[in-house]
């Protein structure tokens, strides 16, 4: 395909992707949220009915996983200030950051180790749910802890659950749907670990690798799946229930704020950066937090500069009709969490009004973060969660909160929030490896033109 033909984009972005420059793209869609409120496919009230339905299965997460017991059940994360690595990052990148530092911790949530531990688990929760009921074997006020017998493992062992995934995904809706008894089948893109396989098939969960990039994995899982009546196919691309799991940790950050005694108000803005890859993740939380705080959150997107697939969707307003491939490029990157060519149907569409902007980020800058981070605070993340780092450091991002009517005193007043979004479950022995990788690029080029 010809993009340069059919497709409407900006010739100085367009070349500036294609050489895999590190960009900022500013959304010139972006509307107010009250202009916004009323979108008819999504509500508040489906915010807290998800919440509502992981709050039902607390008492069987709390005893299948016992991790989760000390938080009741919950699948949450604590957020954590980052004095370090602020000033870590500014002497680094000879910027200056104004406002707080603070990090979301999902690299430690519990069952998965990444952000996938909410959309993904909270899809297979809702299914076993709708079957549960639709069999009468469940009524929606019983204690959940029952789903944990042999009589509800033998139930679902019925059915069977499928998904793509580079991954992340795979781990937390494998170990879920596992747990609950369903047979599991993962279609893993060619960037996805080994570790990260051996630990699915360890739990029992039959993993079919694929010699292709993640678009192909989706295709193959959903092909099979729909050839078998008993299967359930969760689409990393088009999925409501995922976007939906990621959304509900908005409502959860509200009361975290509050106990922090961080402010979010007009004086006080809150700027969110979110690593994305098919968008449902980033998608999902930017919605929840617009929801919750509404002008007064801004969130951008991060993504590596060989796969920006979310920004190229976008600023085409192709969506999901055009990939990285189309332009030349490679879709390869050690963030394997973001290596994704085409952005998700339904994220796009869903916050293409929402989110303030996105950026593209090199691996050298992700590797290089990784290892300030690991010196500076003693927190190990993956690759893929160090995306958000950047945008505390770049101008862009303080300059386009400058044209959006951002003074500097509120910026002063500013929290910057890192999702960081995964990285626990990473074998120790390859987090050394990452470790060394990013020492050695700090070393080899100290300074970083941005
Ligand atoms: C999946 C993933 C993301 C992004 O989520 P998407 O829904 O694919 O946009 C970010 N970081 C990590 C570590 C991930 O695994």
């Amino acid at each position: 395909m010809s993009v340069n033909n059919d497709v409407r984009i900006d010739q100085p972005l367009l070349t500036a992707l294609k050489s895999k420059h590190e960009t900022f793209w500013p959304n010139s869609l972006l509307k107010s949220y009250h202009t916004i409120k009323k979108n008819p496919s999504l509500n508040r009230n489906e915010l807290y009915q998800a919440e509502k339905l992981l709050r039902r299965f607390a008492p069987y997460l709390s005893l299948v996983f016992p991790e989760t017991a000390e938080m009741n059940g919950m699948i949450e994360s604590p957020i954590q200030w980052l004095p370090s690595m602020k000033k870590a990052l500014q002497e680094h990148y000879h910027s200056s950051i104004p406002g707080n530092l603070v990090l979301k911790c999902d690299h430690e949530l519990p069952i998965a180790g990444s952000i996938k531990a909410r959309g993904g688990i909270y899809e297979v929760l809702k299914y076993a749910e709708t079957l549960a009921l639709k069999n009468n074997r469940l009524n929606i006020h019983d204690d959940y802890s029952k789903l944990a017998s042999e009589t509800f493992r033998q139930f679902f062992s019925q059915y069977s659950i499928s998904v793509g995934s580079t991954g992340n995904l795979a781990l937390s809706i494998g170990t879920m749907a596992a747990k609950l008894g369903f047979n599991v089948t993962v279609h893993m893109s060619h960037e996805a670990k080994e570790w990260k396989k051996s630990l699915l098939r360890s739990k029992g969960v039959n993993v079919v690798e694929h010699a292709n990039d993640f678009s192909f994995a989706v295709d193959e899982g959903r092909k099979q799946c729909m050839a078998d009546a008993t299967c359930y196919f969760i689409d990393d691309e088009n999925s409501l229930d995922l976007f939906l799991g990621y959304a509900v940790a908005a409502l959860r950050l509200k009361k975290q704020f509050e106990e922090e005694k961080i402010q979010v108000n007009e004086n006080h803005p809150l700027i969110v950066y979110l690593p994305c890859g098919v968008g449902g993740g980033p998608g999902g939380v930017t919605y929840g937090l617009k929801h919750v705080f509404g002008d007064h959150v801004h969130c951008y997107f991060a993504e590596p500069t060989h796969s920006p697939c979310m920004l190229l969707g976008l600023a085409t307003g192709k969506h999901e009709r055009i990939s990285v491939q189309d332009i030349g490029l490679d879709n390869k990157t050690d963030a394997d969490g973001l290596a994704v060519g085409r952005p998700s149907a339904l994220a796009g569409r869903l916050i293409e009004r929402l989110v303030n902007g996105i950026y593209t980020v090199d691996d050298q800058n992700l590797y290089k973060m990784l290892a300030l981070l690991h010196s500076s605070e003693s927190i190990s993340l993956e690759p893929s969660a160090l995306a958000g780092m950047y945008g505390p450091v770049l101008t862009q991002v303080h300059s386009h909160l400058e044209t959006i009517k951002l003074t500097k005193d509120q910026l002063k007043n500013a929290t910057h929030l890192v999702w960081a979004t995964g990285g626990s479950l990473v074998p120790p022995a390859i987090m050394e490896d990452y470790i060394a990788v990013g020492e050695r690029c700090l070393k080899e080029k100290p300074e970083n033109p941005i």
